[in-house]
């Protein structure tokens, strides 16, 4: 399961958001990263303009917009959107090394508070003015979603976490290791379908395997002692 890790800037007006934010994208893209930003204003602001083609278009009822110049393609959807919405399409654009969202203060995302503000769900870190600090915060967020790329993306707690996200931590910090995934050790089954992994608890994994494994034993020239099965369909 490919997860871009993202983080949330939050802080009241003229804490210094931006300017951290620029700064992270500065750090981050000068060491070779591919980084998306997203900013929220919680002020009614819009890029179209009454009377515009894509103005008219909006009018007509389409549902999204895309504004395609030499220049530059703005995508427009006439309706506040959540971060874990903006999120997912992000990942079907082809994800980003790192996704930094700017005035988000609610939601799942991970958050780093700037400024004078209580601390929100998920807050990871409270900036201080250390730069490198919050950066080591921030690799080791990039580093456990890329463990998490390993893991099968559950939630199943099996494992004795409540969450995936919560053993890549542990793992991360050396405190526990891949194996301790029961989902993953008991995976008999790897089905991918459009070329994305899709994970199967251990019971349908295991009536998978039974079922493909009895039609095929039935098949002329195939042996009872089967080890291995290949399978792969096309449109
Ligand atoms: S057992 Fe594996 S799939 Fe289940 S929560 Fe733990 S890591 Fe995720």
């Amino acid at each position: 399961m490919a997860t871009q890790p993202i983080v949330s800037i939050y802080g009241n007006s003229n804490s210094g958001k931006t300017e951290l934010v620029v700064e992270l994208v500065e750090e981050f893209v000068g060491e070779g990263l591919e980084v998306c930003t997203i900013k929220h204003s919680p002020s009614p602001l819009s890029l179209d303009q009454e009377g515009k083609d894509t103005w008219r278009h909006k009018e007509a009822g389409s549902r999204m917009t895309v504004l395609a110049t030499e220049v530059e393609t703005s995508f427009l959807v006439p309706r506040e959107m959540k971060l874990e919405e903006v999120e997912d399409m992000l990942e079907r654009l082809g994800g980003f090394d790192l996704v930094i969202a700017e005035g988000y203060k609610d939601g799942d995302a991970p958050k780093v508070a700037v400024g004078e503000i209580d601390p929100r769900d998920n807050t990871l870190h409270e900036y201080d003015g250390d730069f490198f600090a919050l950066k080591k915060k921030i690799n080791d967020l990039i580093s456990v979603n890329h463990l998490l790329d390993d893991l099968p993306g559950l939630d199943c707690g099996r494992c004795g976490y409540d969450s995936c996200q919560e053993l890549a931590k542990a793992i991360y910090e050396d405190e526990r290791e891949l194996s301790d995934c029961v989902v993953r050790e008991q995976r008999m089954v790897d089905l991918k379908v459009n070329g994305e992994d899709v994970p199967l608890e251990y019971f349908p994994a295991q009536f998978v395997e039974g079922g493909l494994k009895g039609m095929l034993r039935a098949l002329k020239g195939v042996d009872d002692e089967i080890n291995r099965i290949s399978l792969e369909i096309r449109d």
